[in-house]
């Protein structure tokens, strides 16, 4: 068998190490130290945010931003439902309800008419109060329509919480996603554009919010000698090792935004050689996508039902792992009792016949040719 090609998969970029031996030297083996400041810092300057608090995990910033938020048992956060769930869960930890917006086809994230359609809903219903965040997501990389969802946002004076876990690096008008709404979450896990084997951040403009979220990650613990405690809070900070790793991978983030997108740009390469009219994500004006994975969607009016499947198949008999795109929460078993609004249902079009390739900043010439050669073996056999 040959080798496994894989979706997405750690690159180092060779300075990592250093900043991981400099922890062991000075012996900050702990959930603070100088390369978490400094990897906070590197944050705030690249993406142009005030302020940074670097946590355990993606999902862990959000549950802090929305905690902050005030979300809580019988409250509601309208969320995109083409989704990983770790969007979803900290809603659900908090004792409140997500109720899903569709996406929409530009850009396959949450789609500002069925948003706006749901805030008319609650506040028809005299429930508006009830509604504590909108929480839109950067799927693949591809930034939101931020533009029409904050418009919404501060016309209803409803906070946003932008999950920009996979958009690293992606901008709207030079703008960085995750700097849009009051709060923003990057992810650092293993497979995202840059790694810090786990980790995530939370970013605001407001010094205070970061601060109250650094209390909260450190077990809202107050200012005394002793252990003192007059909130609920979490263990959610980054460890100094692994913030080592991020200050490392930072240096080389803009070679990794070049490579994934040239990945993208590769395979659009190969599809109009084989005259396949692929759909993907548009890349609109002033919009630049990071291009985390590439993501494709085949119309089965042209293309067939079966075409996606039958294709991830084939990859996968020679060792080449893709996948279909993330499930819509709206039709997950936990949560396909919540309400959901969107009247094309274009997440569940994209997942039923879209694919995510091999999209790795470090796949090698020779990976490159195995992939392209099975596409056009598998074009032949159609
Ligand atoms: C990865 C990811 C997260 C969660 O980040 P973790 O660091 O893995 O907890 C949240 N939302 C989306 C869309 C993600 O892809």
């Amino acid at each position: 068998m040959m080798e496994k090609i894989w979706l997405s998969s750690p690159h180092m970029g060779g300075t990592e190490q250093s900043y991981v031996n400099e922890a062991f030297a000075e012996n900050w083996i702990a959930p603070l130290g100088p390369n978490v400041n400094g990897f906070e810092q590197d944050i705030q300057s690249f993406s142009g945010t005030a302020h940074a608090a670097a946590l355990s995990s993606g999902t862990g910033a959000i549950h802090i931003a929305l905690d902050i938020l005030g979300v809580g048992e019988g409250d509601v956060v309208l969320v995109q439902s083409f989704t990983f769930c770790a969007s979803v869960n900290p809603i659900e930890y908090l004792g409140a309800t997500p109720v899903f917006i569709d996406s929409e086809k530009d850009s396959w994230n949450m789609c500002p008419d069925a948003l706006e359609e749901a805030l008319n809903h609650f506040k028809d219903a005299g429930q508006l109060d009830k509604v504590k965040a909108i929480l839109p997501v950067h799927l693949y990389g591809m930034p939101a329509k931020m533009d029409a969802i904050m418009a919404l946002a501060d016309a209803f004076s409803i906070p946003v919480v932008e999950d920009a876990a996979e958009s690293l690096g992606a901008t709207l008008g030079g703008k960085h996603t995750g700097t849009f709404g009051t709060f923003g979450v990057y992810s650092f896990n293993g497979n995202k554009i840059i790694t810090t084997s786990g980790g995530g951040a939370l970013v605001s403009a407001s010094d205070d919010n970061i601060k109250l979220a650094r209390k909260l990650a450190t077990q809202a613990r107050d200012n005394a000698p002793h252990y003192q405690h007059s909130m609920i809070g979490y263990n959610y900070r980054m460890s100094n090792i692994c913030a080592g790793i991020g200050r490392g991978q930072m240096e080389v983030l803009p070679k990794r935004i070049e490579q994934r997108r040239s990945n993208f740009n590769r395979y659009l390469r190969l599809f109009e050689e084989l005259g396949w009219a692929v759909e993907y994500q548009n890349e609109r004006e002033n919009t630049y996508a990071n291009r985390w994975l590439s993501a494709f969607y085949f119309e089965p009016k042209i293309f067939g039902l079966n075409f996606r499947e039958e294709l991830r198949l084939y990859l996968e008999t020679l060792n080449i792992e893709s996948r279909p795109l993330w499930k819509p929460m709206h039709l997950q078993p936990v949560y396909e009792h919540c309400q959901y609004f969107g009247k094309w249902h274009c997440a569940e079009k994209v997942f039923d016949f879209g694919l995510c390739l091999p999209s790795g900043s470090n796949l090698s010439e020779e990976e490159w040719q195995r992939i392209e050669s099975a596409i056009v073996e598998f074009a032949k056999s159609k």
